[in-house]
């Protein structure tokens, strides 16, 4: 057998999520290894009653970290971004979120309020 060569990261499609060329991230199978640890899921009160929930701690590719925040976008019909790979979310979405991150095989684990 051929020793295996190293992954840099100068490959155009190794992955620095998950550390992988090509990337896995979008494999089910791969979800545990490829995120050991829970989620954190949070909420983070604003100035004037608003605030925005955080999803940490997501090992994931940035072009489906951004796929995963366009669709909360949508089906909450609120704003969005990520912020140091952190995803936030404008308002309190942390049931809907948790929800819906249990549903696609993510541990989850609420952290504050
Ligand atoms: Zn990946």
């Amino acid at each position: 057998m051929a020793e295996l060569k190293p992954v840099y990261s100068t490959d155009p499609a190794f992955c620095p999520a998950c550390r992988r060329s090509p990337c896995t991230c979008a494999d089910p199978a791969q979800l545990k290894k490829r995120q050991p640890e829970p989620l954190r899921l949070s909420f983070q009160r604003g100035a004037k009653g608003s605030g925005v929930t955080k999803i940490e701690r997501l090992i994931m590719h940035p072009t489906l970290k951004e796929k995963m925040l366009s669709d909360f976008k949508r089906r909450f019909g609120c704003g969005g971004t990520i912020k140091d790979g952190v995803l936030e979310l404008q308002g309190d979405r942390r049931d809907a979120v948790e929800v819906e991150l249990k549903a696609q095989g993510y541990q989850v684990k609420r952290i504050g309020g």
